[in-house]
């Protein structure tokens, strides 16, 4: 098994070395964040570079960050009744001529 106290001491600077260490110390990861995380233990810390693993059955595989093409992009699907509701908060805050709060709730 990895020792990855030694790993994060050695290994190189890449996407998911701050996650790692943050779920380490216990700290909170979104998804994301963990998947960073993960692949980054996973290779070593990118050990044999910063590399696409190509390991397509991996289930993190879409999230990886040197995957050739680069990582999937987080899409957002909206319904119609949530761009509705977006669209009526901005035209409120036109009016207003300021952020509307919570502006990342949607
Ligand atoms: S995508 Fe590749 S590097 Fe990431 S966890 Fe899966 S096999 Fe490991």
């Amino acid at each position: 098994m990895i020792d990855r106290e030694k790993l994060l001491a050695k290994g190189k600077e890449a996407r998911g070395k701050k996650e790692l260490s943050r779920h380490i110390k216990g700290d909170k990861n979104t998804i994301r964040q963990a998947a960073l995380a993960k692949c980054y233990d996973c290779t070593c810390g990118y050990a044999d570079g910063k590399v696409d693993c190509r390991l397509k059955l991996c289930p993190l595989y879409p999230w990886m960050p040197f995957r050739e093409g680069g990582p999937l992009k987080a899409v957002r699907v909206l319904s119609q009744e949530q761009r509705e509701t977006m669209a009526a908060r901005m035209r409120k805050c036109k009016k207003r001529g300021g952020v509307p709060k919570n502006a990342n709730s949607l």
